[in-house]
């Protein structure tokens, strides 16, 4: 069994992959220089050329790319290159106003599908495996990213995208699929589903490739214990071109990041400084390869660790851990972002106070939004049907900017617990 897709790349010296970086970062930048006029101007304001930038070195010159970027640019103000040599574009999911659109010349689509490739055969993917991709297609990555790789690996592919839970176990039991690709909470979904049908005799998965949102290695072990599987995790971002950033080995411990592709650095989400490796802060990528969206220093707010520890799989390149927070307030609910700004705009639209809370909680490894709501002294009532027809108005309101429902729970005026400093406005009960 093939251990790697590309293993002159996953297993190359640590010599061999900076050498790679430093040449393709110069490249990058005098591309991006040349060609994205709104990062030029970036690089002119902090006095930097594409003379100044040697090597990996000189990357914390250059400076940072936000989503306040990518919207200011929006849609085409980062485009690399001209939209005939374009074939695809993607975007973030759900989220109106707050939409990112990446695009992709065939020779980026050709690279994300070989890191996509590079998660399913590091999950024990071969061509004799049948490839059940349950993440949606369509504008979301997901779908399209694991598709690619799968065909790559030369699996037979099943591209069921999310959804219709009788018609996936039905394909599932009825083609023999060895591996699954979904969000975790869609995976614990599924794993009831299979326990409530007895269906465990008749499946044949042996693994997993779980991302798109967070999940706890509590979960993990649920997952891969009632499907019994080995469930491994993958991260990616829309803007870096989507799953398959990085991914993990058998060893499980945490992701290697394509860094051929890829240079990962960690900086203090407050100051903006590169931070010494093994510390703690925000995830920061600078994409070498990519020709149509090439973002430098493109600020994830993922909060996580980067490791060197030589792995037993025998790769390479660096480990990211499981992001374990953020560094803005962004949440990110059943697998789409969600501000508390787009929340509160909402609210004040409909003529509510800017007091609320938001209670995100994780039910039957499913994820569930709730905004509690205090009426104003004008619009309040203690009319129950009243209520209830305002609170259809709002989830319905909510509904239209998010993309997904959120329940209401319209309460008296003064209710909710003012607090002295910073309002808390979000409580997160789920445990990741
Ligand atoms: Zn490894």
């Amino acid at each position: 069994m093939a251990k790697y897709y590309q293993p002159e790349i996953e297993t190359a010296s640590r010599e061999q992959i900076l050498a790679w970086q430093n040449e393709r970062l110069v490249k990058q930048v005098k591309h991006v220089w040349e060609n994205v006029p709104y990062y030029r101007k970036k690089m002119e304001e902090k006095g930097v050329t594409p003379d100044d930038i040697k090597g990996v070195a000189d990357l914390h010159k250059l400076p940072f790319l936000t989503k306040d970027d990518l919207r200011e640019a929006y849609p085409y103000g980062l485009l690399g290159k001209l939209l005939s040599e374009c074939v695809r574009i993607q975007s973030t999911s759900g989220t109106t106003g707050k939409r990112v659109v990446a695009f992709y010349t065939q020779h980026d689509v050709d690279l994300w599908e070989d890191c996509c490739a590079r998660a399913i055969v590091a999950a024990g993917g071969t061509n004799e495996d049948v490839c059940q991709v349950s993440y949606g297609y369509g504008l979301f990555t997901g779908g399209p990213g694991l598709n690619g790789g799968s065909h790559k690996v030369g699996c037979l592919t099943l591209p069921m995208s999310s959804g219709n839970t009788d018609r996936q176990l039905q394909f599932m039991t009825d083609l023999g699929a060895t591996i699954i690709c979904c969000t975790p909470s869609y995976a614990a979904y599924l794993a009831e589903s299979i326990h409530e049908r007895s269906l465990q005799d008749q499946i044949k998965l042996k693994a997993g490739i779980f991302g798109a949102e967070a999940w706890s290695e509590e979960m993990r072990r649920d997952i891969e214990q009632k499907l019994n599987i080995k469930a491994y995790d993958i991260y990616g971002l829309t803007e870096t071109s989507g799953p398959g950033v990085s991914f993990e080995c058998e060893e499980q411990t945490g992701m290697h990041i394509n860094e051929d592709h890829f240079i990962a650095e960690i900086i203090d989400p407050k100051t903006g400084e590169v931070l010494p490796e093994g510390e703690k802060g925000e995830l920061v990528f600078t994409a070498i390869t990519k020709e149509a969206f090439p973002l430098l220093r493109y600020r994830t707010r993922d909060i996580c660790v980067l490791s060197r520890k030589p792995c037993s799989c025998g790769r390479t390149h660096v480990k990211m851990s499981k992001p374990m927070g953020r560094s803005d307030d962004m949440l990110i609910v059943k697998g789409v972002n969600v501000f508390p700004s787009q929340i509160e705009t909402v609210l004040l639209e409909q003529g509510y106070p800017a007091n609320y809370q938001i209670i995100v909680d994780r039910v039957n490894h499913s994820d569930t939004l709730e905004v509690m709501v205090e009426m104003t002294p004008e619009n309040f009532s203690d009319t129950l049907g009243k209520i209830t027809e305002m609170e259809k108005q709002l989830v319905a309101a909510l509904k239209t900017m998010l993309g997904i429902y959120a329940k209401v729970k319209l309460v008296a005026p003064k209710t909710i617990a003012r607090s002295e400093g910073k309002a808390v406005r979000i409580i997160d009960k789920r445990k990741i």
